[in-house]
């Protein structure tokens, strides 16, 4: 019978990559409690009209890319794409905004876009996200874009850049749209259809635009950052001072727009050059109005999202796999002295030590050969004899020598091997 393959870009996370996932997981736990951040969970689908109403009915992400469906009630859902929109949804409904206190929340999880599958872009990908409510200076701009270089210092990745940009305020905003506007106008059809549709609806995603020749006529287009007001201006200046402060290395790009609607002010990506054309690794901004569009309070907010597949592929090049290997495999001749194996694992294990056995009596030789191949550093061989004798093996495989111990305070034995020696 045919078998059945996994969706066209989403991938199964194996047993051999799953250790590199829980470690960057980890340490972005460890490093942004540290910072006074909290987890929050959100769930995957959620209500079409949120993606459209934060992202941008003229985003890629919401014209092109969104897994949307309606439900057996025919409401309109999607998966999420993103999760900023849904934690200012959480953030809103719960009323966070009442704690007095700023709330700084970080969500790890899977994302979904209908995007063209190739290297380091997938349907179902999984980012590391942190967002800010209620800060308005550019202090915790300057902090988070430190945080975030903290954390790939912390999980091993160096060689990133951190590009920095603002794109103003909706009021600077609007004087440099028809700026731009004019620009594209004076072009006339040079553009891509894509293009010349977002002239009209939005003319600031043309910046999103992957067509080569449109990318080269925005060579010569006119900057954001030469038009935006006074109060911006400070603030940009602000973060960058603060950044020099803490010591974050970072570049001015002024062609960072961000693929979404709601970020103004301070935007940011983190860059690499060994991933070929998907560079980014991760990026974010300030989305200080977003709050209120989605019927909350007018409170500031910052956030930013990071992609777990691009950072582990980064993470894996050159490395080796890490292979897992429990500390000690029993191997057993005969049927009693299987039945003790089956029980000295769970006696081990349940002092948190990590066993492993052979449940089909094979022969000694091929129980020897997958201890071998397990990696474990010691084994114990139980036999008829051994067992009569009240009596077991013990194998270091290291150092390829044997011992005889007595089987009365055998778990103490291996508690205290245990604490003394290395793994294999
Ligand atoms: P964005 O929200 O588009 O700025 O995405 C933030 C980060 O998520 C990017 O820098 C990527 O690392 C990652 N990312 C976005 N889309 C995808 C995708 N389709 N596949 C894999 N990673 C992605």
């Amino acid at each position: 019978m045919e078998s059945i393959q996994a969706v066209r870009g989403m991938n199964d996370i194996l047993p051999d990559e799953a250790g590199w996932w829980r470690s960057v997981e980890d340490t972005a736990r460890d490093v942004f409690e540290t910072f006074g951040y909290r987890e929050i969970r959100t769930p995957v689908a959620e209500k079409l009209e949120l993606f459209a109403r934060s992202i941008g009915e003229s985003t890629d992400i919401v014209e092109k890319e969104m897994y949307a469906f309606q439900d057996r009630n025919g409401e309109w859902l999607a998966l999420r794409p993103e999760a900023t929109a849904s934690i200012v949804r959480s953030y809103v409904q719960h009323s966070l905004h009442t704690d007095s206190a700023p709330q700084k929340l970080y969500e790890i999880g899977p994302m979904f876009r209908h995007e063209r599958p190739q290297k380091g872009r997938y349907r179902q990908f999984h980012q590391i996200d942190a967002e800010v409510f209620g800060i308005e200076g550019p202090m915790i701009d300057a902090e988070m874009m430190h945080m975030l270089s903290l954390l790939m210092d912390r999980i091993g990745i160096s060689g990133l850049i951190l590009n920095i940009n603002t794109l103003g305020c909706p009021e600077c905003r609007q004087t440099y749209r028809d700026i731009l506007k004019d620009f594209l106008t004076a072009k006339g059809d040079q553009f891509c259809p894509d293009c010349l549709r977002r002239r009209e609806t939005n003319p600031l995603r043309v910046f999103d635009c992957k067509v080569e020749g449109c990318r080269a006529l925005l060579e010569s287009a006119p900057l954001l950052i030469d038009y935006i007001c006074k109060d911006c201006r400070a603030h940009f200046d602000a973060v960058k001072d603060y950044l020099e402060k803490l010591g974050t290395r970072y570049e001015v790009n002024p062609r960072i727009v961000r693929g979404l609607d709601y970020y103004m002010r301070t935007t940011f990506e983190l860059i690499t050059d060994r991933l070929g054309a998907q560079n980014a690794i991760g990026g974010g901004g300030r989305y200080n109005g977003l709050v209120r569009d989605l019927g909350g309070p007018d409170v500031p907010a910052i956030g930013f999202a990071i992609g777990m597949e691009r950072l582990i592929m980064l993470l894996q090049q050159g490395q080796p796999k890490k292979a897992h290997a429990p500390r000690f495999f029993i191997a057993s001749l005969g049927d009693a002295p299987r039945v003790s194996a089956f029980l000295l694992v769970e006696q081990l294990r349940g002092r948190g030590l990590e066993a492993e056995m052979d449940y089909e009596g094979r022969s000694l030789k091929s129980q020897m050969r997958r201890a071998d191949k397990s990696g474990a550093r010691y084994v114990l061989i139980f036999g008829e004899d051994e067992l009569m004798r009240r009596q077991i093996r013990l194998r270091d495989m290291l150092t390829k020598t044997q011992s005889l111990l007595p089987l009365d305070d055998l778990i103490e034995s291996m508690l205290r091997i245990d604490s003394e020696t290395i793994e294999r």
